[in-house]
């Protein structure tokens, strides 16, 4: 299968460059593949599981929250708010996060801005939980 050039990059550096078949992620209007010989394009990224097909055709998975998707005369550039490798996620921490986030939620006195807050914290540990379920 056809490759082409992906970069994923987050404010923490980059986090992959290399030829790819497939790069899958969670757009704010659903879900996306970029293949080679896609048109040029430009998209902002929501909240969800995304991953990667290699040359070999191996499968990496991973939790992207948020930033923007460019496919430019055949190179793709991701650039993420947050990109965890699915190997890189601690899920006790994100099942700690949940919990936190659900007590939170579940309070009767709580104004609009914490719960604006904390239904994205909760929205991040369960895509989290989804791509690390093991
Ligand atoms: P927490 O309450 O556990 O900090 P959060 O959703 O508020 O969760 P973020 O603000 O989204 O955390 O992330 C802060 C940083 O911590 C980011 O660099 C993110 O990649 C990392 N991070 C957050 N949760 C996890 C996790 N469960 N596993 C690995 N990295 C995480």
């Amino acid at each position: 299968m056809k490759t082409f050039p992906l970069q994923i990059g987050t404010p923490d550096g980059l986090l992959f460059s290399g030829e790819v078949e497939r790069v899958v992620c969670r757009t704010i209007t659903g879900e996306l593949a970029i293949l080679a010989g896609h048109i040029n394009y430009c998209t902002a990224i929501g909240m969800g599981q995304a991953h990667i097909i290699l040359p070999d055709g191996s499968r990496r998975n991973a939790a992207c929250i948020g930033g923007m998707l460019s496919m430019m005369h055949g190179s793709c550039s991701l650039l993420a708010t947050t990109w965890e490798w699915e190997e890189d996620i601690d899920r006790e921490r994100a099942e700690a996060a949940k919990t936190r986030a659900q007590e939170k939620l579940n309070q009767t006195q709580i104004d609009e801005q914490e719960y604006k807050i904390f239904r994205a914290k909760l929205q991040r540990a369960l895509v989290r939980l989804s791509v690390n379920d093991h």
